[in-house]
């Protein structure tokens, strides 16, 4: 039964964990050893082997339109990503489509910042990372402050996609959010982007460049994630 009750534990900050992220000791989360397992629970994970869509085959799949199928579920965790990086006087969110742009329109009107949705660019080949494009702002972007946020951040690409074309526009990436981190795949992003990197859930799991996927090479059928 999904709730709108809950309230979510520490969030996860990942800009001060080590190269071997958060997972080198099992999941923690802030100080207290635990992470949020409700907003998990949301996306239905399934294990597996997985095409990710993005250029890498992945051994979790997780339901992102179940994540978002009830905004009210997850108004809370809007909400604590919301007051963490209020901190960071974003002038903007933004959100790679599709459940990226949902959770930064979410958090924008929390923080009364603008959202800048990244919508998909044409026409990616299969196993081949997705292209993005920022939307036009009258006036530009040069000079905004600006938050980057996801669903879920795996390997990192459409965040670090994001980063990089807000650079593009003269704008400076100031943080990174997510609902859920599945590592240790994405415990690389924070550093990457070099900027700090706060999630609410967390999941273990691998993600490998599709050419050097393990589970490929051990003849492992690719599961359909429908
Ligand atoms: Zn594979």
């Amino acid at each position: 039964m999904i709730s709108g009750g809950c309230q979510p534990r520490r969030i996860l900050e990942l800009d001060r964990v080590d190269a071997a992220g958060p997972f080198a000791g099992g999941p923690r989360a802030g100080d207290d050893g635990r992470v949020d397992d409700e907003v998990v629970r949301l996306a239905r994970p399934r294990p597996g082997h997985f095409d990710l869509g993005t250029g890498y085959h992945g051994d979790v799949w997780l339901d992102l339109d179940a994540l978002f199928l009830r905004p009210a579920a997850l108004q809370p965790y809007v909400q604590v990503l919301a007051d963490r990086l209020r901190g960071h006087q974003p002038d903007a969110v933004c959100g790679p489509l599709e459940g990226g742009a949902f959770l930064a329109q979410a958090i924008a009107a929390e923080l009364g910042a603008a959202f800048l949705p990244a919508a998909r660019g044409p026409g990616p080949q299969p196993g081949t990372a997705t292209s993005y494009l920022l939307p036009r702002v009258p006036g530009g972007i040069s000079g905004w402050r600006v938050a980057i946020a996801d669903d879920a951040v795996n390997a990192g690409t459409a965040v670090r996609a994001c980063a990089a074309l807000l650079r593009g526009r003269g704008a400076v990436p100031v943080a990174v959010a997510a609902l859920i981190f599945l590592g240790p795949a994405s415990a690389a992003v924070a550093q990457d982007i070099a900027v700090p990197f706060y999630a609410v859930g967390a999941l273990h799991s691998q993600a490998w460049p599709a050419g050097q996927c393990p589970l490929c090479a051990a003849g492992l059928p690719r599961a359909s994630p429908g």
